[in-house]
């Protein structure tokens, strides 16, 4: 994750303007580690920016997305949800309430890319599907 001082140095150089609004998207995804969707994050941010629109927060995320410092993950959920940690790391998934905890362990990181046709692999991430604790003890 990146200090506000390093965000606001990568949007100078892409000449991207970084709003007040805009470091809250990341400085909000960065503090919470639920793999939040825009229209959650947006959720909690409007109370401290009335003016935030879910518009914003959605080109937010995804100029962060393009410069690289916020990952995309695929949920089974037709929302997209977001992670400030880009490096390397998995997931669990709950299958019932989209719950997306990580996981980290370098015996996942180190599997090798296989040959896919017509594809030029550049990483990886392997989702573990499954019931969370809360949707376990519901069952
Ligand atoms: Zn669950
Ligand atoms: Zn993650």
């Amino acid at each position: 994750m990146m200090e506000p001082a390093e965000i606001r140095a990568l949007f100078k150089a892409k000449k991207v303007p970084l709003t007040h609004q805009r470091l809250a998207v990341y400085e909000e995804l960065s503090g919470r580690h639920d793999h939040p969707s825009a229209e959650s994050l947006y959720a909690s941010l409007k109370k401290a920016y009335p003016s935030l629109s879910l518009a914003t927060v959605y080109k937010t995320l995804q100029t962060l997305h393009e410069l690289g410092v916020v990952a995309r993950v695929d949920s089974p959920a037709a929302q997209a949800r977001y992670d400030a940690i880009v490096k390397t790391h998995h997931h669990a998934v709950c299958t019932v309430c989209g719950k997306i905890a990580d996981l980290f362990d370098p015996r996942l990181d180190a599997i090798p890319a296989p040959k896919a046709a017509g594809f030029k692999i550049s990483g990886h991430s392997v989702h573990f599907h499954g019931l969370c604790q809360k949707c376990t003890k519901e069952k």
